[in-house]
């Protein structure tokens, strides 16, 4: 079997992937993740990522939890909007570093699960892992894994194994967009019912 170094984000949008890559390939789980704020956070979605890794009995390993150089990269593109360039940016680092993984540890082919969330572009996240491949001269698997119900299917086996599930992306900025929809939310709730 081909060895698959795969990039996660969160156990809830890895499981359906996980389930279909590991029928052809060797999987090892990467999490690297420093967009995620605040470190809390962070370690609650890496705890889950690899519990559910060490229950199936596949291989976990972290990255650096380097959130200042996820600042530096996106620094200047704190009000774009999700979907917006300061994606790319995320999304070219974390993957960079999978790639870089990948070779270093001779691994066959690498992939991420990122496009399993209907909030990403697959397009672009396929662009940049095609890229990377040539930088990094490692084959990238690509795929739109929300595609066949693919995100419906992993929200049912992530309420089956009982996964914790966050409310926003995942970095500062996605947070306090969040918090501000839900601010809007009350008070439009508020201001109807005073
Ligand atoms: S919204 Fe999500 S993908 Fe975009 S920069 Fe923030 S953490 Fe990264």
């Amino acid at each position: 079997m081909k060895r698959l170094l795969l990039h996660t984000c969160c156990a809830p949008c890895a499981i359906y992937v996980i389930k279909k890559l590991t029928k052809e390939f060797s999987v090892s789980i990467f999490f690297y993740d420093p967009n995620i704020h605040p470190r809390r956070e962070y370690n609650q979605r890496r705890d889950e990522m690899r519990g559910y890794a060490q229950k199936i009995g596949l291989d976990f390993q972290e990255g650096e939890y380097d959130s200042i150089r996820w600042l530096t990269a996106t620094q200047g593109l704190e009000n774009e909007p999700e979907r917006g360039r300061r994606c790319d940016v995320c999304f070219d680092l974390r993957l960079a570093k999978t790639a870089s993984q990948a070779k270093a540890e001779q691994y066959d082919v690498w992939a991420t699960v990122l496009t399993i969330s209907p909030h990403k572009d697959a397009e672009r996240i396929n662009a940049i892992g095609n890229r990377l491949a040539g930088q990094y001269g490692i084959t990238f698997l690509d795929g739109d894994w929300k595609k066949q119900d693919g995100f419906k299917t992993a929200s049912r086996f992530s309420r089956a194994e009982n996964f914790y599930r966050q409310d926003y992306c995942g970095c500062l900025y996605s947070k306090a967009e969040k918090e501000r929809v839900k601010h809007d939310r009350l008070k439009i709730y508020a201001d109807k019912i005073i």
